[in-house]
């Protein structure tokens, strides 16, 4: 799956169920997050980034735990915000990793069992349609959003 596909889903979802503007946008960052793990350990090697892609930072549990820290530490907003939209982002990164061939780990350490609905290769057509999809999902959730949220917006500029 690719980076833009991976974000407009988390834009999707945030615009959808109307998240703040700051949990959105950390949702958007967070789309990205468990690639941008495996490139930061791996230093652009190639080899070593094949060799972890999609491995113990593809596994859900990891981020599930660290919302589960977070409803019970409450940290405070704004940081709060965004670091819930980083662990719900990355979330769905994995979910949209799933439905790649190779699957996302459903184990931790583990390499095997995967959980996997393979219906999409990244770069396929198939992506690029799915994509076209989030994106008028991103445009409906667009329209859906009220005077309020643009106001909350609005508030960061
Ligand atoms: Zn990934």
């Amino acid at each position: 799956m690719k980076w833009v596909t991976h974000q407009a889903g988390a834009l999707a979802v945030a615009l959808w169920f109307k998240a703040e503007p700051l949990m959105s946008a950390g949702m958007v960052l967070g789309a990205v997050l468990p690639d941008l793990i495996e490139q930061g350990i791996s230093r652009r090697d190639r080899r070593l980034f094949l060799a972890i892609h999609r491995g113990f930072f593809h596994w859900f549990g990891l981020y599930a735990a660290g919302l589960a820290v977070m409803a019970c530490l409450r940290p405070a907003a704004p940081a709060g915000v965004v670091a819930a939209g980083l662990l719900l982002g990355a979330l769905s990164h994995i979910a949209l990793d799933a439905l790649n061939p190779g699957g996302v780990p459903a184990l931790p350490l583990r390499d095997r069992p995967r959980l996997r609905l393979p219906l999409l290769s990244t770069g396929s057509l198939r992506e690029w349609i799915f994509l076209a999809g989030l994106l008028a999902l991103i445009a409906l959730g667009g329209h859906r959003l009220d005077e309020s949220w643009f106001r909350r917006l609005a508030h960061f500029f």
